[in-house]
């Protein structure tokens, strides 16, 4: 099978950091094009849009690494014209634009693939299979970094539909509901939001499922010094689990047990060829939905201004 010839759209952090490394490092596909608002690329042909590039482009597949206020749009313009499509997590601003999606992709005859780059660590399927078989009886989830440090600039995360706090906080969402045996529901949030903002800085929230799993998880932006993005379970068998570091290591009763380097995004197009070469679709929205709950069911307290230049803005 020839590669899949790929247009990307957004040419901002993560397609530099992690799409761009990740096509040319996996097998059955290649970039063909990018469209973008403000770069053009030496390799490949570049558009100033996704539609001049769908016109002017030879593409099999589109990759958007746009922020999700702006994919549904473009995800349905991209799947009309016939392309597969893969998007950025999270995978839309609303629910329901998933639907609309999945239906388009079934409509035409192509693959639409919601990725959750964390759910391709290296610590997530080990975790998965020793969870299988055992029931969790608490969960704990603290994932706290530095909004300054990993977002800088990015206004569009901080407006309606950009997450906020939830922007990181949804990948953990997306391991728990990968590692996890049994569906869960949230059951209280408080959400913290900056008065100049429309997004929250921090969310603490309360899960439980059918057994009555104790399960928090606390998201906070105002991490400095060192990061953390730890997820710790205890089973009812006296098992316990440690995923760190976003999921590249896994401790199992005290046993280190997995330490690899990220290849996430390798993953991801792997799985795409995959989807692809078999007509299939993959889009799982439970770690949205949770993030819809805890806008539906949060307390809102307000909190001092958030400014990402240091306070000048
Ligand atoms: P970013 O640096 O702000 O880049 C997004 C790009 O999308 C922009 O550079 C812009 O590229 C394009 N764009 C199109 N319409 C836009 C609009 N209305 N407003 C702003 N940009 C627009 O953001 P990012 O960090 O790459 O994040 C993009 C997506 O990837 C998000 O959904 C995010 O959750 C996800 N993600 C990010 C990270 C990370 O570490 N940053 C990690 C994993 C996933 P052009 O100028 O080329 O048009």
């Amino acid at each position: 099978m020839p590669p899949i010839r790929l247009g990307l759209v957004g040419v901002g952090k993560i397609a530099r950091d992690q799409h761009f490394p990740a096509i040319a490092a996996t097998e059955g596909i290649e970039l063909a094009a990018v469209a973008s608002r403000s770069a053009s690329l030496e390799e490949v042909p570049s558009f100033a849009s996704q539609s001049e590039m769908l016109a002017g482009a030879e593409i099999d597949a589109v990759a958007l690494c746009t922020p999700p206020q702006v994919r549904h749009e473009l995800a349905l313009e991209a799947l009309k014209a016939g392309k597969h499509v893969i998007l950025e997590k999270p995978p839309g601003a609303t629910l329901s634009e998933m639907d609309d999606l999945v239906a388009a992709a079934k409509a035409e005859g192509v693959s639409l693939f919601a990725t959750w780059h964390s759910r391709f660590s290296p610590a997530v399927e080990p975790a998965t299979e020793w969870l299988s078989a055992r029931r969790a009886k608490k969960v704990r989830i603290v994932w706290k970094e530095d909004v300054r440090r990993w977002h800088p600039g990015q206004d569009w995360i901080w407006e309606p539909g950009g997450l906020g706090v939830f922007d990181p906080g949804i990948n953990a969402l997306s391991i728990a509901t990968a590692i996890l045996p049994q569906p869960f529901f949230l059951t209280k949030a408080a959400l913290t939001f900056p008065e100049n903002r429309q997004a929250p800085i921090a969310a603490d929230l309360a899960f439980t499922d059918a057994t009555g799993v104790d399960f928090t998880a606390e998201f906070d932006w105002r991490q400095e010094g060192p990061q953390t993005w730890d997820i710790t379970i205890e089973t009812d068998d006296g098992g316990r689990l440690a995923l760190s570091e976003g999921g590249k290591k896994l401790i199992l009763n005290d046993q280190p047990t997995v330490d690899a380097p990220d290849a996430e995004y390798r993953g991801i197009y792997a799985h795409f060829v995959d989807l692809v070469g078999s007509q299939r679709s993959d889009v799982d929205v439970s770690p949205l939905r949770h993030v819809a709950d805890a806008f539906m069911l949060g307390h809102r307290q307000i909190t001092e201004p958030f400014f990402d230049d240091g306070g000048k803005a």
